[in-house]
């Protein structure tokens, strides 16, 4: 098939349509947001590359599961199709459904951390972290330094480092790391997978000082699909293989099924020690809901067993991480500079090299979301300086490594003409960078600023210099739309 087209392997039964907008309208709806997208009413967007948590489309199998909702109290015949369906990809005993990921983390953090543990993981979540922390223990990364390089073009990005690991056990002792918190595509590192001989030589370091694994397997077969493509010897294998192959060396998992599983709501915790599983589910009782239903109703339940089997396909999967190769091999093509390997959930562009003459403290990625929503509606998010945060104790803005605009991808929600689109208007930006000025806080939260924080341009009204407010600065679809 090398040389032939290629095609979504999925057709279209409904249309949800899109609302197209002026560029006058674009540019006062990203005033109104204080130039900072997560503020902007999903209405005024065109394309909405923010997150692909929860975005996803479901397929008419799934729709048709909602009809087949259990809604009894306890005992829920759609619990049973999940239960049956996560033992036999993930191969864990016990399940345990939560209404999404961070149920999961916060149950497993409660049972298994005691105050001043250690808690290794390869490169922290902000869920995950937060509840480790909540619980008392303090969270180390030791992810490989790879993985904090965005010119390093190493397959496995998301590997542990097993000296950084071994040097923890070491300085604190086996018996003060309760687990090992095992991402698999790692979200935070850009979607970068773990390869199977890292996973296997990391568990069995860990088990060796009997320190538990627990995976967060929230992107797991994303994950199982690199290792198929990139890893000696995996080629033949199908992802549920590989996917009970990484489970088997692990004590457990939490997964926000929102992702991976192609659901719009939902996760679940899984393990095979009884004791932890009894607690888990008593724990679960109190915060999430009975320990059959977790906080989710059984057609949410359906939904998700029906959309983790679809998940184990590989042209799902091919489609999926193929559409997002697509667009970072078009960026790159048009010269935008982007993050690589292009990971599995999104395409990060390097703000700092795009808007060179932008200093860190005037925001340049920021300021590259913004130029981009205007353009054309596009929603993307910042992950660079405003998400890096201030210093607890100094006060001070962290210096972020990292200066990136993420353009994720919701699966299978757009085309590969919205990738086209995408990649015109993030040129069509580019070609204007030397006009672009940078932002300034007008409120700025105390904690995770990046959701809430207000700006305003350093100079003007816009972050296109010389911009006044006009009606003749339309995109090509503008017409379409009649101006309220
Ligand atoms: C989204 C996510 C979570 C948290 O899951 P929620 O469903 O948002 O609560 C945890 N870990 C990873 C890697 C994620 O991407």
């Amino acid at each position: 098939m090398t040389g032939r087209s290629w095609a979504e392997p999925y057709k279209i039964k409904m249309v949800e349509p899109l609302r197209m907008t002026t560029r006058e309208h674009r540019n006062r709806a990203i005033v109104e947001a204080g130039f900072n997208t997560f503020l902007l009413r999903s209405d005024d967007v065109y394309i909405d590359l923010l997150t692909d948590s929860g975005t996803n489309a479901m397929s008419d199998r799934q729709w048709a599961g909602l009809m087949l909702g259990d809604e009894a109290y306890a005992g829920s015949v759609n619990f049973e199709h999940l239960e049956s369906v996560v033992r036999k990809y993930y191969g864990f005993k016990h399940i345990i459904p939560t209404h999404q990921g961070r149920g999961a983390e916060h149950i497993l953090s409660q049972i298994c951390i005691k105050p001043d543990d250690s808690v290794p993981g390869n490169m922290y979540f902000t869920t995950t972290k937060f509840h480790q922390e909540l619980a008392g223990a303090r969270f180390v990364d030791v992810i490989i330094d790879e993985a904090h390089d965005p010119a390093s073009n190493h397959p496995f990005k998301g590997n542990v480092d097993l000296c950084k690991l071994e040097r923890l056990i070491e300085s604190v002792g086996a018996e003060r790391i309760p687990y090992l918190s095992l991402e698999t595509n790692v979200n935070m590192a850009g979607g970068q997978p773990c390869s199977l001989e890292n996973i296997r030589a990391t568990c069995e370091l860990c088990h060796q000082h009997g320190i538990r694994v627990f995976l967060d397997a929230t992107r797991a077969s994303e994950n199982c699909y690199f290792i198929r493509e990139r890893e000696p010897e995996q080629e033949q294998r199908s992802i549920p293989e590989i996917l009970l192959e990484i489970c088997s060396y692990a004590d457990g998992c939490t997964v926000s099924a929102k992702k991976d599983g192609i659901v719009n709501i939902g996760g679940f915790l899984a393990v095979n020690d009884d004791d932890i599983a009894e607690e888990a589910r008593n724990l679960c009782v109190v915060y999430e809901g009975l320990h059959t239903y977790g906080g989710l109703a059984g057609r949410d339940m359906e939904a998700m067993a029906i959309g983790i089997t679809e998940s184990m396909d590989l042209d799902h999967q091919r489609a999926r991480i193929g559409q997002v190769e697509y667009l970072g091999n078009k960026l790159a093509q048009a010269g935008i500079p982007i993050v690589h390997p292009i990971g599995g959930h999104a395409v990060f562009i390097d703000a700092a090299a795009f808007l060179p003459q932008i200093p860190r403290e005037q925001f340049p990625a920021q300021t590259l979301v913004a130029a981009i929503y205007i353009d054309s509606g596009i929603r993307s998010m910042e992950r660079g300086s405003v998400s890096a945060g201030r210093d607890h104790a100094t006060g001070e803005n962290v210096q972020s490594r990292l200066e990136l605009v993420r353009l994720t991808l919701p699966r299978r929600v757009y085309t590969q003409a919205h990738m086209d689109v995408t990649v015109e208007s993030v040129r069509a930006v580019y070609e204007q960078r030397d006009q672009l000025v940078g932002l300034r806080f007008t409120y700025e939260p105390q904690r995770l600023r990046f959701f809430q924080s207000r700006f305003a341009p350093i100079v003007g009204t816009s972050v296109f210099a010389n911009f006044a407010f006009n009606d003749d600065q339309t995109v090509q679809q503008s017409n379409l739309v009649s101006r309220s």
